[in-house]
């Protein structure tokens, strides 16, 4: 088995609709029902990779369920979860486990996005192919590229910037997405050289699009196993120099959960960075832990608020207003704020009522290859100018 598959069974629409946007942003493709019928049918026929049961269900519970999961030889890893007594959700677990079961963990709910998503990078299957000694060659041989996907200016609609996003170009696998392998080179030293192979090229690339008239911010995604290197601020600093970018131009991406491993090194490396005038952003805000002790302590410019609010904004009211809360926060803070995952126009037409700053999404485009992106911005500016300004965020 070898699949990317995840199933999930729940009665509640919001823990199912929660479990399956978090695990879809860990890279499964995911399935959700209330249905246990259905779910065994998934099982026995997609044979998913792992599954998510809920212990108390009016039609099946999750004893029960777990019984038709050893009647469907199923080789999956289990995540039992429930809102009950942890007593019953350990006993249930034991219980699986004695019948042969591949029981993974417990989910005791409510549970957060991170700690989930956590889970499942766990279980989540790893590129067959992929090893360390595979991911050094493939830095030395020049094999990853960077993939941009347009930021767009919220009031203005005008694309003012690019996240740079990698990929590993594999002769024989095609794209490698970047969570088969960014989590293997955080282990090994590798990391450095992909980080240093990134910003250099993202860095070029858009003095390159200033020279052909095109002014665009670039972010960087940084780890923060890169923060052990003191000199990176100067290191990045030289390198904008040489390219003639302003250092203004270049946004540094730090995910929460990483900016968390705080240490007084990481406030001085990201101090200097801000220093010597680049961006600061703290991504995937809202999925880590204590938030907000990280932007009081931490010198940050720009939130990120995580997809897994964004995506679901149009339809759940929870994640709505959870992004309101962000975006007033950062106003009130001074900081730019960023939506990602704006999936459709609706999204953006939310994200401009709230006075949210900038929006990036596959509603407005997928990450494309650089040179893709001057066509992509002349069209959506063309577009811009042919609508009304009461209709102009739809983008269909
Ligand atoms: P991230 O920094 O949160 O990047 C956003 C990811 O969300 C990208 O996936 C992007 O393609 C995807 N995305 C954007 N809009 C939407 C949308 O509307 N819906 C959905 N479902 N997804 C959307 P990608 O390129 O696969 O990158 C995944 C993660 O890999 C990134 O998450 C980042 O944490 C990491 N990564 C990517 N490039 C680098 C890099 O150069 N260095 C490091 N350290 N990490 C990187
Ligand atoms: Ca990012
Ligand atoms: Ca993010």
């Amino acid at each position: 088995m070898n699949s990317n598959r995840l199933g999930i069974i729940d009665d509640e629409p919001g823990f199912r609709e929660f479990v399956a946007h978090v695990a879809r942003t860990c890279g499964f493709d995911a399935f959700a029902t209330d249905d246990p019928n259905a779910f065994l049918e998934y099982v026995r026929s997609r044979q998913p990779a792992v599954v998510v049961l809920d212990l108390l269900m009016p039609q099946m519970d999750g004893i029960e369920l777990l019984r038709g999961l050893v009647g469907a030889a199923s080789p999956a890893h289990v995540l039992l979860a429930s809102g009950a007594d942890s007593k019953v959700l350990d006993t249930a677990f034991r219980l699986g486990r004695e019948r042969g079961l591949d029981m993974a963990g417990m989910i005791q709910k409510p549970i957060r996005a991170a700690q989930l998503k956590e889970m499942l990078e766990k279980l989540r299957p790893a590129h067959p192919a992929v090893t360390v000694e595979m991911l050094r060659h493939a830095v030395e041989a020049k094999m990853l590229r960077l993939h941009y996907q347009p930021q767009v200016d919220v009031r203005s609609m005008r694309v003012h910037g690019a996240e740079a996003l990698v990929r590993w170009e594999h002769p024989e696998n095609g794209l490698i997405p970047p969570h088969d392998f960014i989590p293997l080179a955080e282990e090994s030293d590798l990391i450095d050289d992909v980080t240093e192979w990134v910003f250099i090229a993202a860095v070029e690339q858009c003095g390159q699009w200033r020279r052909d008239g095109l002014e665009l911010n670039v972010s960087v995604n940084l780890s923060a196993r890169n923060i052990g290197n003191i000199d990176l601020p100067d290191w990045l600093s030289d390198l904008c120099r040489n390219n003639a970018v302003p250092p203004p131009q270049v946004t540094v991406e730090l995910t929460e959960t990483a900016s968390m491993r705080d240490t007084v090194q990481m406030m001085d490396v990201l101090t200097r960075f801000r220093l010597k005038g680049f961006k600061l952003s703290i991504d995937d805000f809202g999925t880590g832990y204590s938030s907000l002790v990280q932007l009081q302590r931490l010198p940050f410019s720009e939130m990120k608020i995580d997809k897994s609010f964004v995506m679901t904004m149009h339809e759940a009211k929870d994640s709505a207003v959870i992004v309101k809360t962000i975006v007033d926060m950062a106003r009130n803070l001074s900081l730019m704020s960023v939506a990602e995952g704006v999936e459709n126009p609706a999204i953006l037409d939310q994200l401009a009522a709230l006075g949210c700053d900038s929006a990036q999404g596959y509603g407005i485009a997928k990450p494309m290859p650089a040179e893709t992106l001057p066509s992509f911005v002349r069209d959506w500016h063309a577009k811009q100018e042919r609508q009304p300004a009461n209709a102009r965020n739809s983008v269909a």
